[in-house]
């Protein structure tokens, strides 16, 4: 095996792409020097079309749960009422960060795997008047989950006066998000997931009525007060030093997917997820989620036969290929796939082909070829939709 090949399919850190870590060698600037002014000129726009909003984009260097801590200490303060929608691991972990500021957390507790209904937050709301603020996980990354986060920003909007928080980190980049016409009120995303940079950029942004609430919040804070960042954006600014060879990295990656187009972007990512799931169907092993709750960005798969810490294992050390396994009391239960960022239709072939050795390898009785047969048909389907005469 070549020692210095890697293939990393877990939910972030992923690959970035050569033109990007190219950019990210350039040479240091000053932070308050034109140049700094220019970059952050061409990069703003660029990420309000990502988020969907009209609003700034805040950038901060931090990995993205500054970014959700960031939300918490800008829209809540003590002993404010929120209800924070878990998911899954990543939902727990905004109930924990609540709970560290002295919030009275409520929790709407949904079983792993599955995604949260607009009826369900509606219910609770209705019974709970007092919640001010809704915290929701976009893609659950522990499970692949992708939650309806259009139909409970409606749902939380019409039964209340709640602001909506959603962490968008294992999608924002990969999966149509669209801020404005959603109704988020906060939204935060990360750099080392669908946004195919290193970790260490979050990135924020508020809607009016959230820039309201942060304006009076009495709630001490002050790297993460979003004011300041709010404030300098306007003249091209940060108020501390940023993490300027990451935001050399981010201009080339906006470049990249202006190119691309997010339309083709949120295609890709469809039909990696599409790919995945048929592989996995046509190997009889099961997948954690619905088909309607899965996630464009990542896969969680539960096989019932063998032991994925296994075949995890099996595949790294041979290939170079790396997955995630299960966090919390699916630690050891489910093996989960990244297709997010810097990853094509023809990694999600390798990768499924390279899983079919490995099964075999662990002594499960499989077909090779199979996963890879049925990945192969999803992609040659999905070119006969984009262009009939093409192929
Ligand atoms: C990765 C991730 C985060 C952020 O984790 P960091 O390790 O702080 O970057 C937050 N939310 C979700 C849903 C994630 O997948």
């Amino acid at each position: 095996m070549l020692k210095d090949q890697h293939f990393l399919r877990i939910p972030g850190p992923t690959p970035i792409p050569p033109s990007v870590e190219r950019a990210m060698t350039q040479p240091m600037i000053g932070h308050r020097g034109q140049e700094t002014k220019e970059l952050l000129a061409q990069i703003t726009p660029k990420l309000k079309n990502i988020f969907g909003t009209k609003q700034q984009v805040n950038i901060l260097s931090g990995s993205g749960t500054a970014g959700l801590e960031a939300a918490v200490v800008n829209i809540t303060k003590e002993n404010d009422d929120v209800l924070v929608i878990v998911t899954g691991s990543f939902g727990d972990r905004f109930a924990k960060i609540c709970n560290a500021y002295g919030r009275n957390v409520h929790t709407l507790e949904i079983n792993w795997g599955d995604a949260v209904n607009p009826e369900q937050v509606k219910t609770y709301l209705e019974q709970n008047p007092s919640i001010q603020t809704v915290f929701l996980t976009y893609c659950e990354t522990s499970t692949g989950v992708l939650n309806p986060v259009q139909a409970i920003a409606e749902m939380v909007h019409k039964v209340s006066g709640a602001l909506l928080v959603v962490d968008g980190v294992s999608c924002v980049g990969g999966v149509e998000t669209r801020m404005d016409d959603w109704g988020i009120d906060v939204l935060v995303t990360g750099s080392q997931k669908a946004m195919m940079l290193p970790p260490g950029l979050t990135f924020v942004a508020a809607s009016e009525r959230a820039k309201k609430v942060m304006r009076t919040n009495p709630q001490a804070r002050f790297y993460f007060n979003l004011q300041t960042y709010e404030e300098k954006l306007q003249e091209n600014a940060t108020p501390y030093t940023p993490a300027i060879s990451l935001l050399f990295g981010l201009k080339q990656v906006l470049h990249l997917l202006e190119e691309e187009t997010l339309l083709e972007v949120y295609r890709r990512h469809v039909l990696m997820r599409d790919m995945t799931r048929a592989a996995m169907k046509a190997l009889h092993i099961p997948l954690l989620t619905a088909d309607d709750d899965a996630s464009p960005t990542i896969t969680s798969i539960q096989p019932t036969d063998f032991d994925p810490e296994q075949l995890r294992n099996v595949v790294k050390e041979e290939f170079g290929l790396t997955l995630a396994g299960g966090q919390n009391h699916l630690k050891g239960k489910i093996f989960r796939i990244g297709h997010m960022g810097y990853c094509s239709p023809a990694d999600v072939l390798q990768t499924i082909s390279l899983l079919e050795v490995g099964l075999k390898k662990i002594g499960k009785n499989v077909e090779l070829g199979t996963g890879t047969a049925a990945a192969q048909a999803v992609y040659i389907k999905s070119i006969g939709k984009k262009d009939e005469n093409d192929f």
